[in-house]
């Protein structure tokens, strides 16, 4: 049983208690193991085996005893009793925005609403708003979480499920029984939140890959197997489906469930006017029931005189006739990626000290990282007032001087204000080697407001890049009221970068946005709003947006050397040396 699942279980045991109006103190416990567990760096089973359970922070003799419990029979009494006391549809309450554990007890005692889909119901007779304390705007705000929670139904982040999937590939490639093996759906397009991790494979021995697949690490539970399908639940709550086919009937396969649908639907169209039919087992010339002989992808798409289309773009928004003229774009690679500028340490609410992240971001290759704590006004945050930005100003001197190989940049993500003034003084902005300025607060403005707020922002020469520009939390929090055009428009006019933040619960701006500023001439940043050395990894998600934006190197201020770097931030600060623009 692996830690994330162990965290699961207390996770719950401690929400179900709020529900039941628990004492607070118990809670607490379950919800700390929950967070303790989640933040290890070992599994529990070392820790049980060489008996340090009792040293992890933040789990008491209880609870260590509960886990001994759970490592040991797979099941827990405890547990189960708790689970066994509610309806199951309740816990799922707590999902929806803006109900907390009293609230939900109170539908459920008082109105005895036991599913998400009572509890709409209840909301649209205007049940919920005649309960004391909740009233109709109450009711409209949790009609509308429930509409949320059901667009993300079966919802997974790329970020979650993208280290799985690729350890599933990784699996399946050892057996010796697979010829080709490849991610395929719309984790394969690098969608960022997905339904389900889809995989292709090509054998002359189905079985025994079956037989692989479902014995890998993190399967749970075979949910249907077949002879060219087989579905399986991971730990963690995701699906996975393997389709498995002949080796000639791989590249179609591929192509076919890697999609997307909409893609798919131009390829045919193509196809058929040259008189060709292409379905999930091959390609066929009208008429004829023997497929072509295609040996890869590459080849398919040189078959119908395309170039070959990278996953990320097959989304039907103009790939395919740019593939027919020799026009799609270079992508961006990984490897372009030379530094990285958007990230926290532990002088603000960091995990890893500068020194630390500056040596990660070494270990990666890169040539500069761009410290960039928040500012004062997001104290809750830990944010820095001038005298502590001071501070870290000269660690950082320090560092630059003892290290080698890496070069620390002075930043700040700075608060936009409710005005779209910033955080910090002028004065204090332009003593920094560059700034993010983001918005952390009063989310709920019109959405003019917002987009004033954020336009003044961008036009201020000291602002080198907007950060996290809609403020959306993938399956948690919709974005807040902004209108991107004028953000776009006012950024493509004072020349400002706009954040593609790749923390993989933000991707924002997302790709159709990344896009459309990019075609407008707006510098592109990827940031991954690292909060600790693992945070910085998330530049991959970025840079998958960044892919599926249509960008390559060139429009990615990431890939440009630290002079290159430093000379556009100062060529935005001065208008006057950035040429005229009418
Ligand atoms: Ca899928
Ligand atoms: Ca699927
Ligand atoms: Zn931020």
């Amino acid at each position: 049983m692996d830690n994330s699942l162990v965290a699961r279980i207390f996770e719950q045991m401690g929400t179900i208690l709020d529900i039941q109006g628990a004492d607070g103190f118990k809670v607490r416990a379950y919800e700390t193991a929950g967070r303790a567990i989640r933040g290890l760096t070992e599994p529990l089973a070392r820790l049980e085996a060489e008996g340090r359970l009792d040293e992890i922070p933040g789990i008491g003799k209880s609870i260590a005893e509960k886990i001994r419990v759970l490592l040991s029979t797979g099941d827990l009494p405890a547990y189960r009793e708790i689970v066994a006391s509610v309806p199951p549809g309740i816990v799922r309450f707590l999902e929806i925005e803006g109900l907390g554990p009293k609230k939900v007890r109170r539908l459920w005692e008082e109105l005895g609403l036991e599913t998400v889909e009572a509890l709409k119901q209840a909301c649209q007779d205007g049940r919920v708003a005649a309960l004391a304390g909740f009233g109709a705007k109450s009711q409209e705000k949790i009609l509308k979480g429930i509409e949320f929670l059901d667009r993300n139904a079966g919802a997974i982040l790329l970020g979650e499920a993208l280290p799985v999937a690729k350890a599933l590939l990784a699996g399946l490639r050892a057996c010796p029984a697979v010829r080709r093996a490849s991610l395929a759906g719309s984790i394969r397009r690098g969608k960022e939140v997905i339904g389900d991790i889809d995989l292709v494979a090509s054998s002359d021995d189905p079985e025994a890959v079956m037989d692989a697949f479902v014995a890998l690490p993190g399967v749970e539970e075979t949910i249907a197997r077949g002879p060219t399908k087989t579905s399986v639940h991971l730990e963690g709550g995701f699906q996975s489906d393997l389709r498995v086919v002949t080796d000639d009937q791989f590249t179609a396969c591929l192509l076919y469930f890697t999609g997307s649908k909409e893609h798919n639907v131009a390829l045919r169209a193509l196809a058929q006017t040259r008189g060709y039919k292409i379905n999930e087992y091959g390609v066929f010339a009208e008429g004829s029931d023997r497929p072509e002989s295609i040996s890869d992808e590459a080849a398919f798409f040189r078959f119908f005189g395309l170039d070959w289309v990278p996953p990320e773009l097959r989304e039907n928004r103009g790939e395919v006739d740019a593939a027919a003229r020799g026009a799609l774009p270079e992508l961006l690679d990984p490897g372009a990626i030379r530094g990285i500028l958007h990230c926290h340490s532990t002088w603000s609410d960091g995990k890893a000290s500068i020194e630390q992240m500056a040596l990660a971001a070494r270990a990666r290759g890169w040539e500069y990282l761009g410290i960039s704590d928040h500012s004062k006004s997001a104290f809750y945050a830990g944010g820095l007032d001038e005298r502590r930005l001071a501070e870290q100003a000269s660690e950082i001197d320090a560092l630059n001087e003892r290290l080698e190989g890496i070069r620390l940049l002075k930043g700040s993500e700075v608060d936009i204000l409710d005005d779209g003034s910033l955080d910090f003084d002028d004065e204090v902005l332009a003593g920094l080697d560059f700034v993010v300025a983001s918005v952390h607060s009063k989310f709920k403005m019109s959405e003019e407001a917002m987009t004033d707020r954020i336009v003044r922002a961008v036009r201020h020469p000291l602002v080198t890049c907007l950060g996290h520009p809609t403020g959306r939390l993938l399956l948690s929090r919709e974005p807040y009221a902004v209108d991107l055009g004028r953000v776009v428009e006012a950024a493509a006019a004072s020349g400002c970068w706009l954040e593609i933040n790749g923390n993989p619960r933000r991707l924002d701006l997302d790709a159709i946005w990344a896009r459309r500023a990019a075609e407008a001439g707006v510098p592109i940043l990827i940031g991954p709003d690292a909060h600790s050395v693992a945070g910085l990894d998330d530049t991959e998600y970025g840079v998958l947006t960044a892919r599926r934006a249509w960008l390559g190197a060139e429009g990615v201020m990431n890939t440009r050397s630290l002079d290159e770097l430093l000379e556009a931030i100062a060529r935005r600060r001065n208008p006057a040396a950035r040429g005229k623009r009418s």
